[in-house]
């Protein structure tokens, strides 16, 4: 029998309010913490991170966070977390604060806190931390030999981000099971070093099913700056469903045609998720999907607003020439695209790119 494994954060918390306890959650791990923030995020949080850490025991320095998560920055806030002789790293923002506090208690060995303030992909729970250039160019990817020890997510200020952040979460949570599903039909490796686990594959399929049931009546609640279960199901789906499917349950087709995808500089716009929205339609079509399915995944593409056309990812204009280089970097020796239960060439992207363009014209 194969190894199987499955990987997630030691706590996983979620609700209303929830930044506000901050320090109670805290103090279990550490007695001086080491927070960064970006400036926005700083600013909207200050008074609640005194007020939180004041009726703790446990004490912290705050530090700001210059956007970029590069090494040089990475190494700066590093010596300022060990003058302050902190033994906890807490990380409040979106994808690069948090990967930067990642980083840091990766080298420090110190536990980490992450704290995301939007649910626009499912990386916060992941062992993985994106490194870039100062100049914001891809470096490399430093993978952690632990995920996070805590994520904690305040449904109050993510259902108070901007909609299309939400949306393209469900995007990248999209792609969650029908990259899983391949991935466990291969035999091949996920991002947590062996077979995909059963409880990884039941995740992957409620993280489906979630954004079906509740998609929609979230992204509506949030338009109008409300809240409801809806949106809470939509963070958990985005950030913990989609976070263990995907690290634990594999990724496939739809990621590997994302990464395609950046070929285009007129893409270069679109959100992470949006684009992985339109890698999941393209990977349905690649391993000819019943028409149902792939109707099901469309129509819930168009509710919410995800891209289901060239045009609508901005795309219209691509020459067969450039939809071919996508379809080149997508199938690259080593993309996960190769995860696939059948070989896959560039010839087959490219043919399932534009069926999707025109299925969805169709349909
Ligand atoms: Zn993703």
């Amino acid at each position: 029998m194969a190894t199987k494994i499955v990987i997630s954060p030691g706590k996983y918390i979620q609700g209303p309010g929830e930044m506000k306890k901050i320090a109670t959650y805290a103090k279990d791990y550490g007695q001086q913490a080491f927070i960064i923030a970006d400036a926005f995020v700083m600013n909207m949080t200050t008074a609640t991170l005194a007020e939180s850490f004041a009726n703790s025991t446990i004490n912290y320095t705050a530090a700001k966070f210059n956007g970029e998560c590069s090494k040089p920055e990475i190494s700066r806030l590093q010596l300022l977390a060990q003058d302050s002789q902190s033994d906890l790293i807490i990380g409040i923002g979106g994808g690069k604060t948090l990967d930067t506090a990642k980083a840091i208690a990766f080298h420090m060995k110190k536990p980490v806190m992450i704290v995301p303030t939007i649910a626009s992909t499912d990386a916060p729970c992941s062992a993985l931390a994106v490194l870039y250039t100062e100049e914001g160019v891809f470096d490399e990817y430093l993978l952690l030999p632990t995920n996070p020890t805590v994520v904690l997510m305040d449904t109050e200020i993510i259902a108070a981000a901007p909609v299309r952040l939400l949306v393209s979460g469900m995007g990248d949570a999209l792609a969650t099971y029908f990259e899983a599903r391949a991935t466990y039909q291969a035999n091949a490796t996920t991002m947590a070093g062996a077979q995909p686990t059963d409880a990884a594959m039941a995740m992957a399929e409620l993280c489906y099913r979630t954004l079906l049931s509740d998609g929609l009546k979230a992204k509506l609640a949030v338009e109008r700056n409300v809240s409801n279960i809806a949106v809470e199901k939509i963070i958990e789906a985005n950030t913990f469903l989609s976070g263990i499917g995907f690290e634990s349950g594999g990724l496939a087709g739809a990621h590997a045609i994302h990464n395609g995808l950046t070929v285009l500089e007129d893409c270069h716009h679109l959100y992470h998720g949006e684009k992985v929205a339109f890698g999941t339609l393209t990977q349905l079509v690649l391993e000819n999907a019943p028409l149902a399915e792939i109707s099901e995944v469309l129509d819930f593409c168009r509710s919410v607003g995800l891209p289901t056309t060239l045009a609508e990812l901005n795309a219209e204009q691509a020459t067969e020439a450039q939809l071919r280089e996508v379809a080149v970097a997508a199938s690259v020796a080593g993309e996960t695209i190769h995860n696939m239960p059948f070989p896959v060439t560039a010839d087959d992207v490219y043919a399932a790119i534009v069926t999707v363009d025109q299925l969805s014209q169709t349909l």
